[in-house]
């Protein structure tokens, strides 16, 4: 999907310069040329071949997203996922991501699971997303997404694919009674930031043997 959403909005992003640059010309012979500028307004600046052209990328993006959640239902009879109608800038996409994912599309995301899992009986559970793609599934500590790939820089130093260990935090939010859905992101980074102290002193209990001498 990400493939389609980047292409169109490339398309988009050209043929609106494109629009631009001829709203100005318009703009300049409108008062001596009307009879032109009507034209122009007419061949060059309409609208029915782009909305034809929206109509069909919508179905095309609908398809792929209900094809993809019927998919996961197919496996799955408890399906784990942030909530996508929040209107904050979710922080657990790439930044690649965060720039194709369109509210509209979030929104087909969110009502997709939504209708495909009640209409075939598989459980939506909505948990809170804060920090499941900055943190390591193995350890609990914080580190870096770059790119496609995770680096536990505080912890334990695992290298992952930065997706799959965002699926595995989120997956674990299910029984985090700590961490539940209505807890600020602030107050989860604290959390967070506690657990991994703990595991680290709980990693060497030497250290912290001398400490208390
Ligand atoms: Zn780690």
């Amino acid at each position: 999907m990400g493939e389609v959403l980047s292409k169109e909005s490339d398309y988009l992003k050209s043929k609106y310069q494109r629009r631009n640059k001829i709203k100005a010309v318009l703009e300049k012979i409108e008062p001596n040329n009307p009879k032109k500028a009507k034209r122009i307004r007419k061949h060059n600046l309409g609208r029915k071949k782009l909305n034809r052209r929206k109509k069909r990328h919508q179905a095309k993006v609908e398809t792929i997203v209900f094809t993809a959640v019927h998919r996961i239902v197919d496996k799955a009879e408890t399906i784990v996922c942030e909530d996508l109608t929040k209107n904050f800038r979710s922080r657990n996409y790439s930044k690649d991501a965060n720039r194709r994912l369109s509210g509209w599309v979030k929104g087909l995301m969110a009502s997709a699971i939504e209708v495909v899992a009640s209409r075939r009986g598989s459980r939506v559970v909505l948990i809170n997303a804060a920090y499941t793609s900055q943190m390591c599934s193995k350890c609990g500590c914080l580190g870096k997404r770059s790119g496609d790939t995770f680096h536990c820089t505080k912890g334990c130093g695992a290298v992952m694919q930065a997706d799959q260990n965002a699926a595995v935090n989120i997956l674990a939010r299910l029984d985090d009674k700590e961490l539940h859905r209505w807890l600020p992101f602030t107050r989860v980074k604290q959390v967070l930031l506690e657990r991994c102290r703990r595991s680290d002193e709980a990693a060497h209990p030497e250290f912290q043997l001398q400490l208390s001498l």
